[in-house]
């Protein structure tokens, strides 16, 4: 899941962004409120942090624009002043709910969670292939309805095959999705993480759910 939070005080941006990836989300940032309405209106996110008092463009006005041009990302408003009337501002603008400042990082997922759960219908967020279920709220993955313990890579590597199931992914594909960045085109280093997580996922009785493509890369085939 893609989350854009538009803080523009650093310290807190990046506390957000290290906590939601750590938990598994993919997220962008913006300084200020220009930038954070110009890239909500370019990409797609699951959802939106959006900080109140911002430089250019305050979240408020943010929030208004994407409303009035169809926008209906999930929007999590952070509100330094805690008045009723700066809540009751937000809520009628169109936000999904409201944080005040400070804040626990853990609140702040509780919260996005909730409103993702609220805006996103069952099917979208989860992904089924064969006996494997993806959950993309709470990050969780399961084989015929028994938890699979998986580390942070390996979740982002299986939900990339799973989006693009029946797809041959090509080395370079699965290298600049999960790890964000280009390797040495002669690591190991997917072999290592698909080697680990087929040893997770697949069971030895039945046929096997990744497989390689020679000189190209990897596949996940829905078991028959
Ligand atoms: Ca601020």
């Amino acid at each position: 899941m893609r989350i854009l939070v538009v803080e523009d005080e650093r310290k807190v941006a990046s506390f957000i962004k290290r906590g939601l990836e750590e938990e598994r989300y993919t997220v962008e940032t913006a300084p200020d409120g220009d930038e954070g309405l110009r890239l909500a209106q370019n990409n797609v996110f699951d959802a939106i942090v959006l900080d109140v008092m911002l430089p250019k463009l305050d979240g408020y006005s943010v929030l208004r624009q994407l409303r009035a041009a169809g926008n209906a990302t999930p929007v999590l408003m952070l509100t330094a002043r805690g008045t009723t009337e700066d809540r009751v501002q937000g809520l009628d603008l169109g936000a999904d709910d409201y944080l005040s400042k400070p804040f626990h990082f853990e609140e702040l997922a509780a919260r996005l969670r909730s409103i993702l759960r609220r805006s996103t219908p069952e099917k979208t967020t989860k992904l089924v292939c064969g006996e494997l279920t993806l959950d993309m709220v709470t990050h969780m993955a399961y084989r015929d309805g028994k938890e699979i313990e998986l580390t942070t890579k390996e979740y982002a590597l299986l939900e990339f095959l799973m989006r693009n199931k029946e797809r041959i992914l090509s080395r370079s594909m699965i290298t600049q999705h999960v790890w964000k960045h280009n390797f040495d085109p002669e690591s190991n280093i997917i072999d290592v993480y698909i080697k680990r997580l087929r040893q997770k996922i697949e069971r030895p009785d039945k046929p096997q759910m990744v497989q390689s493509i020679r000189g190209v890369g990897y596949r996940l085939k829905e078991e028959e």
